[in-house]
């Protein structure tokens, strides 16, 4: 006979790495409420609104902005698998794992791509980028990860639309760990096409990757030579149910879409800008507190997160052991370093609701005991 394992009861946990972050009452609330049909017209009307605020959200007015089913790495497949077409050119922007992603899904895509930067926690220099241009002036799309959640460094944007325009290349932003922590300008930026994730600074369970395409964008999907590879992305498929069609593509995750919903309306009630700025406040709080107590920050300054605090540790902490106490003893969960930081750094999520002075204040106490100890 199967044995059948007891219900299972997710420990008291306080989440405050890269993503997933913790989840507000009303959303877990909304997830629970009762299943309805993804063509039942109250849930057409659910997604029309879900459209109406990330248009807010990402500061834009493009038609074509809707919640991909899939995490944000769905998001960037969606970004990338519609706009390129095997055999053109991506010059990808790098300084950490998220952008070499990219890299790696536009290959696949059949892309010829050209890295630009390729130095962890570095910003890369529009110039850098104008120069790839220069050299490959045939480019389709240029793509850069706003908020490297692998080294926590912010890349500076709002000079990299007016050049994709001048050179004719779409602008394709990751912003899966900046939307709704820090300011995003879609539209002011110049920006085609930008997808993000609904647990990073959204604060919505994983699950659903928000984007936005602009005409340009849109008009390049629907007139490519051949279709996307992939089916479940096609954003043009997608847009027919989104739009007055609403013909059926795949079934819309419900209780997810109520969760963004609901997140959704969070966000908004706080305000794009008074969000921007708590997270602005409480981030540069911990890195001061964590200087102080020796560590440093990776990132040069003027490019750090406050959203995801990546620092080194001082030498009386060691790793993984002090991050297993962490969650073991204190149920803190920040997360460890990827690729060449590996075993060096931590990265520490202060995304959404856990950006507040009561989380800043556990993790603190948490570290000073393990400092003493
Ligand atoms: C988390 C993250 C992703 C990947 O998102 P998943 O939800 O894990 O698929 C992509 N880019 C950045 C910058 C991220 O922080």
């Amino acid at each position: 006979m199967t044995h059948i394992p007891g219900r299972f009861e997710p420990p008291p946990r306080r989440l405050m790495g890269p993503g997933p972050s913790p989840v507000h009452r009303r959303v877990l609330e909304a997830m629970a409420r009762p299943v309805i049909g993804h063509m039942d017209p109250e849930t057409l009307r659910m997604l029309d609104e879900i459209q109406v605020m990330l248009r807010d959200a990402f500061r834009t007015s493009n038609e074509l902005t809707f919640p991909v089913s899939g995490t944000g790495t769905a998001g960037m497949e969606c970004a990338l698998m519609n706009t390129l077409e095997p055999g053109e050119t991506a010059v990808i922007a790098v300084s950490g794992a998220f952008a070499e992603r990219m890299v790696e899904i536009a290959r696949r895509c059949g892309a010829d791509v050209e890295i630009v930067g390729d130095r962890w926690a570095e910003p890369v220099p529009t110039a850098e980028i104008a120069a790839a241009l220069d050299r490959r002036p045939e480019t389709k799309i240029v793509g850069v990860v706003h908020a490297e959640t692998s080294t926590g460094m912010l890349q500076p944007l709002d000079e990299i639309g007016a050049l994709c325009r001048e050179r004719e290349a779409l602008f394709v932003v990751d912003a899966v760990a900046s939307l709704g922590g820090i300011p995003l300008e879609v539209d002011g930026w110049g920006i085609d096409v930008c997808y993000s994730g609904s647990q990073k600074c959204l604060s919505a369970p994983p699950g659903l990757a928000p984007i936005t395409f602009s005409a340009e964008a849109a008009a390049v999907r629907a007139n490519r030579v051949q279709p996307p590879r992939s089916f479940y992305l096609d954003a043009l498929f997608i847009s027919k149910y989104l739009g007055s069609e609403r013909r059926y593509h795949h079934t819309a995750p419900v209780s997810m879409l109520y969760a963004l919903h609901e997140a959704l309306r969070v966000v908004l009630e706080e305000g794009m800008e008074a969000r921007w700025r708590r997270h602005a406040e409480i981030g540069s709080e911990l890195l001061a507190a964590l200087v102080d107590r020796g560590f440093q920050a990776v990132p040069p300054e003027g490019y750090r997160l406050p959203q995801v605090v990546c620092v080194r540790l001082p030498d009386s902490l060691a790793e993984p052991d002090a991050r297993r106490r962490l969650l073991g003893e204190y149920g803190i969960e920040v997360a460890g370093g990827l690729g060449e930081l590996a075993g060096k750094v931590w990265r520490i999520g202060l995304m959404g609701e856990s950006c507040d002075r009561e989380h800043v204040k556990a993790l603190l106490d948490a570290v000073d005991d393990l400092l003493a100890a």
